[in-house]
């Protein structure tokens, strides 16, 4: 079978070049070709010796993802929903800023994790994406975007990407981390670590390894201030408890290209929203030691979670509660609301192999409440 490019970090494209017989400056500019120029056909690649296409040609492919559909908003937003086979589908969204634009790529199809306020957790696992998946996420956004913003040559539509979409990152780590390689590889899309930003809902040990092989911008999915609320709402929390969660993100930024941690904390009506649970985050966070900022999210209610969001004066009151208490709070701005949908609901159904949907509606959510105070 042809394999395909889109796969390889560098040194995996070297390593195929060499196996045809290629020196590793032919891999560089076949690099450069998909990723820099999005080509997609060899007969494009003008710079490489007419045998080398033809051998490619026979060995290899540049495989794009169907796109199933493409919803643009007045604001700009851009959502597609990308066919990864067998009935399964991931979500990608666009969202330009001035001066940036970010992507949020999909690292698996479903999401085994199983939290509770999110819709792909709903919807159980199907299977990891492999690099190539996650790459031509990025590789066709990038690519389809730039003429249509009207960009000059050189300037980039992508700045920043975030795996933030469908699927816990740090469960799919073997085809993860050769994908974060080509994103910020010079010869790639030359992104910086700080621009690349990995979210999750707690994998220790994989935090540690990101720490050691790739280290990009953390941000971790904290969403309550103490492990009984967080053991109902984010499922893994039983196997890495809160303790052993803020040891691993002080550890990350030892090797960090920022010097804080985002936690990111979905607003929940009634269920994480008090200013006591407010005061405990900050007894928390205190405690650990761990330099951080906190992005509040308003929850995007879905019919199958039975949650409701925060309202927003709320919202605002518990942000106000962490940044009276020397915490760095932002209120995460809703984008694309026109085209909304939570992340995960485009995606429908995926194939759920592992029924945790079904289980994790039998689960109860267990409200704490704290003693108000710092
Ligand atoms: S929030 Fe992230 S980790 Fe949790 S179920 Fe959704 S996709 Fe998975």
């Amino acid at each position: 079978m042809a394999a395909n490019l889109l796969d390889f970090d560098l040194e995996g494209l070297a390593a195929f070049c060499d196996g045809l017989g290629e020196k590793r400056f032919r891999a560089t500019q076949l690099f450069r070709w998909i990723h820099q120029k999005g080509a997609g056909d060899f007969a494009q690649m003008s710079d490489l010796a007419k045998s080398l296409r033809d051998k490619l040609a026979g060995a290899a492919q540049i495989k794009p993802l169907g796109v199933i559909s493409e919803h643009t908003s007045a604001d700009g937003t851009v959502k597609w929903l990308f066919d990864v086979g067998n009935g399964d589908a991931v979500e990608t969204v666009f969202i330009p800023e001035d001066g940036r634009g970010t992507l949020c790529l999909s690292s698996q199809a479903g999401c085994a994790v199983g939290c509770r306020f999110c819709s792909t957790g709903h919807q159980g696992f199907s299977r990891n994406l492999t690099t190539g998946e996650i790459l031509a996420q990025l590789w066709h956004a990038e690519h389809h975007l730039r003429p249509r913003l009207g960009l000059a040559a050189g300037e980039r539509a992508v700045t920043n990407v975030v795996m933030m979409g469908m699927g816990e990152p740090l469960q799919n780590y073997a085809a993860l981390v050769p994908a974060l390689r080509v994103m910020l590889d010079d010869h790639g899309y030359g992104l910086s670590r700080r621009r690349v930003t990995v979210s999750t809902s707690g994998v220790v040990p994989m935090i540690d390894r990101l720490r050691d092989d790739c280290p990009v911008a953390l941000a971790v999915s904290l969403h309550a201030p103490d492990d009984a609320l967080r053991d109902s709402l984010v499922p893994l929390n039983r196997k890495y408890p809160l303790a052993q969660l803020l040891a691993a993100c002080k550890r990350y930024l030892d090797t960090a290209p920022r010097d804080f941690i985002t936690f990111e904390y979905c607003m929940l009506d009634g269920v994480n929203d008090s200013l006591a649970q407010a005061d405990a985050l900050v007894r928390l966070v205190r405690q650990s030691g761990v330099a951080c900022k906190f992005n509040l999210i308003p929850f995007n209610p879905f019919p199958a979670s039975g949650l409701s969001c925060t309202p927003r004066a709320r919202v605002l009151a518990f942000a106000q509660r962490l940044q009276d208490a020397g915490l760095v709070t932002t209120v995460r701005k809703t984008r694309g609301d026109d085209i909304d949908a939570a992340c995960g609901q485009l995606a429908g159904e995926v194939q759920d192999r592992t029924r945790i949907g079904e289980r994790m509606r039998r689960i109860p959510i267990v409200v704490t409440q704290p003693a108000q105070g710092v």
